[in-house]
């Protein structure tokens, strides 16, 4: 029932998108410096041509940020006007390979500069483990499809790869633990552990933190308070808009499936679901200062 109600709401949403997409743009002007975060994940072959219309609609419709702009913009050092537009930062949470396809095939022919968020914890498992890592830690058990063989994490040196492409790297926990559900000890290993063994193992510096699940009950005032003593920057998984000098440490992030219709996506980057996650994200503000 459920699914059949959903189905309809975004069978609506399709068909309204123009007019709403008319009047977005007529009445919300958006804060000069503002930017969206779009959070994706595995994406393998058979969506290519889907993630390369997505791109090439950023592009065009937004603009796409790399993380140093985005991170000029959380620090105040840089506020530009953007001409009316939101431009999109990209990130990929969970460190599955096909993101070093994407990468090396897809991100460098647009010229553009993404964030990755690994846990150090799985990059270095056999090739037999995968499966159940992804299902047990990823998933929670709680996957519905069957699972694509394909699919697989990636390893140190791809990490190490996307580093010397020019792309960050950021901490998504040691082991994809839900933060809320653990005690000091293991809170604390979670969240500093990663950026400590990331720094050491790649060289570079690592500034930016997703907690894991993304969702407003994946996160407490505790871990937000360890997450602001090891990081500059923070994601959630929650819908919105981001503001300059401001929720560096709760950033909000657009998702999207890349199978959704088009206008679908086009409906869900324009910000009109936004409201969805408008109280969670208002709890989250209320978690941490800054
Ligand atoms: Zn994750």
């Amino acid at each position: 029932m459920h699914a059949k109600l959903n189905q309809i709401a975004r069978f609506c949403c399709v068909k309204l998108w123009p007019l709403v997409s008319f009047f977005h743009k007529l009445l919300i002007q958006p804060e000069p410096g503002a930017f969206r975060i779009l959070m994706l994940h595995d994406v393998p072959e058979s969506k290519a041509a889907n993630f390369h219309r997505l791109l090439q609609y950023l592009l065009e419709d937004y603009g796409i940020l790399t993380p140093q702009e985005a991170e000029a913009r959380l620090t105040g050092e840089s506020v530009p006007l953007d001409r009316g537009r939101v431009p999109y930062l990209l990130t990929f949470d969970d460190g599955f390979k096909s993101n070093i396809a994407v990468a090396r095939e897809v991100l460098e022919h647009y010229g553009i500069k993404s964030i990755f968020f690994v846990c150090p914890g799985f990059l270095d498992l056999p090739r037999e483990r995968h499966e159940e890592v992804i299902v047990d830690s990823f998933y929670e058990g709680k996957i519905d499809e069957s699972f694509p063989e394909e699919r697989r994490l990636m390893s140190w040196d791809d990490c190490q790869l996307l580093v010397q492409s020019g792309h960050t790297i950021g901490a998504h926990s040691l082991s994809h633990r839900r933060l809320t559900g653990l005690d000091g000890a293991d809170r604390f290993r979670e969240i500093v552990a990663p950026g400590q063994i990331l720094e050491s193992r790649l060289g570079v510096p690592v500034k930016w933190f997703a907690y894991p699940f993304g969702g407003i009950d994946g996160i407490d005032a505790p871990s937000l308070e360890i997450i602001g003593s090891r990081y500059s920057f923070c994601c959630s998984g929650l819908r919105g808009i981001n503001l300059p000098k401001k929720r560096a440490l709760k950033l909000l992030r657009e998702q999207l499936l890349l199978d959704m219709p088009f206008e679908y996506q086009q409906l869900i980057l324009s910000g009109a679901l936004d409201f969805y996650h408008y109280t969670r994200a208002k709890r989250l503000d209320r978690l941490i200062n800054g």
